[in-house]
């Protein structure tokens, strides 16, 4: 295996990406004005016809889909073939609310997996690796997707899923696991576990590790690449547009290229819809350019992020999207300072801490409160009250600096935050019980 898993089309000219996409959302539009009544509704309101549709840049015609419409049509609603065609039915996780459901022909799936097959070959995956995929198997994307990945690629696949730490770090030691998938909060918990079953980094034949599913910070990255001693790449992707692989890493770590030939991938301003140019920062939004069992058109991910056309080392010439600064629904908003936990996180690795927290927030007579819970490694563990409140204090004023809000921080002892297995659930807000 070379250096790309389709070399041709992850290094096409930007002029022959471009033919491909026109051609296809010619189809594609077509194919769901005709078989998916909901969105027909849609595009007649706003008084589009399929033959206005002539090439990418007319997408902007085209109505938005949100997760309210997948909610309101669950589950057949949006489905543009008869169920006969299917053979595969995936959830979302359900991270912000109602799981929605997403269906996959033979050939979608054939896509997905090749979309994930280039993330593992672009980490250096060949045939002589042996990839070991702990993200959740079942309803969940993660799993299959990598799993199929795998396969393509020709790796020795371990179809391992999540949980079961211990038994995980044992076949991974036992049968040499070079490649490891999961989230990048479960690689931590892996990296923290390994090292009190006495293992060095060095130890384990680990190279490379495919982490997504989540937000992760830079910061979070180097932790696991010195707790695991490897590379850590992110991969991207959306249960409703296929699942990872959407988007993934090369060599260079730096954003992921979308698929492109796949997947057409737009930045809005979240509160007027209104497409923004290359640079901007705002939602990303996409349109599965050849789906055919559930094919969205212009569905708003609510992942804020910002794509850049600049040209890439490692050779490929598509789009990258930086890693997603959160869903626009993580963020907080806190005595009306906007706060993502992902600039917490950076702050607590850059002290020292280790990624276990979790911030609870609570609203006491009309007034937002703002607490952190922060794990204390074993050897800062400090049984000296002025100790662990001169901590706390430091870590209070570092917060303040990043965030412009000062939150109180709760130092707890080792080992008393759960650690994930899966997706990490940061943050507690009790605000909304009181609604
Ligand atoms: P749910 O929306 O219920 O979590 P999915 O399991 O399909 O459903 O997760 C998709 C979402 O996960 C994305 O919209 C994005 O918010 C998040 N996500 C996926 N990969 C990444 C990543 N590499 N970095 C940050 N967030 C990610
Ligand atoms: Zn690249």
């Amino acid at each position: 295996m070379g250096k790309y898993y389709q070399p041709e089309i992850e290094t096409a000219s930007r002029e022959e990406i471009l033919r491909i996409q026109n051609e296809k959302i010619v189809k594609q539009v077509k194919h769901v004005y005709e078989n998916v009544p909901y969105y027909r509704d849609l595009m007649d309101k706003k008084g589009v016809k399929p033959e206005d549709i002539k090439s990418v840049d007319d997408i902007k015609k085209l109505p938005f889909l949100s997760k309210a419409d997948l909610r309101e049509a669950y589950p057949y609603g949006l489905l543009a073939t008869d169920l006969k065609n299917c053979v595969r039915i995936q959830s979302t996780s359900g991270t912000t609310g109602k799981r929605v459901v997403a269906f996959y022909t033979q050939n979608d799936i054939d896509i997905w997996e090749e979309c994930t097959a280039r993330a593992i070959v672009a980490v250096g995956g060949t045939e002589d690796d042996v990839c070991q995929v702990c993200y959740g198997y079942g309803l969940f994307t993660g799993g299959a997707g990598l799993h199929g990945g795998s396969h393509r690629v020709g790796c020795l696949t371990l179809p391992m899923s999540s949980g079961n730490t211990e038994r995980q770090i044992q076949f991974m030691m036992d049968l040499g696991s070079t490649i490891l998938c999961c989230t990048p909060s479960y690689a931590a918990y892996i990296g923290e576990t390994l090292a009190e079953m006495g293992y060095k980094p060095e130890d384990n034949k680990l190279k490379a590790g495919i982490f997504g599913a989540e937000p992760w910070t830079e910061e979070m990255r180097r932790n696991i690449e010195e707790s695991l001693g490897i590379k850590a790449y992110d991969i991207y992707g959306l249960t409703e547009i296929s699942g990872p692989g959407v988007s993934f890493e090369c060599e260079e770590q730096r954003g992921m290229h979308i698929n492109e030939d796949h997947f057409y991938a737009e930045i809005i301003d979240p509160d007027t819809g209104e497409a923004l140019p290359e640079g901007s920062k705002g939602e990303l939004v996409f349109t599965a350019l050849d789906k055919e069992a559930f094919p969205l058109l212009r569905y708003r991910t609510r992942d804020i992020c910002v794509l850049t056309r600049e040209k890439c080392s490692c050779g490929r010439t598509h789009v990258r999207m930086c890693k997603p600064m959160g869903r626009s629904d993580d963020m907080m908003i806190i005595r009306g300072v906007n706060v993502f936990p992902s600039q917490i996180e950076t702050v607590l690795l850059n002290q020292g801490y280790t990624p276990n927290y979790q911030i609870i927030i609570d609203r006491k007579n009309n007034s937002d409160t703002f607490d952190i819970n922060v794990e204390l490694k074993p050897e800062f563990f400090s049984d000296i009250v002025s100790e662990n409140l001169a901590k706390e204090k430091k870590l209070e004023s570092a917060m303040r600096t990043m965030l412009g809000i000062g939150p109180k921080i709760h130092l707890v002892p080792p080992k008393s935050i759960t650690r994930s297995e899966g997706k990490a659930v940061r943050v507690i807000d009790k605000r909304k019980l009181h609604d």
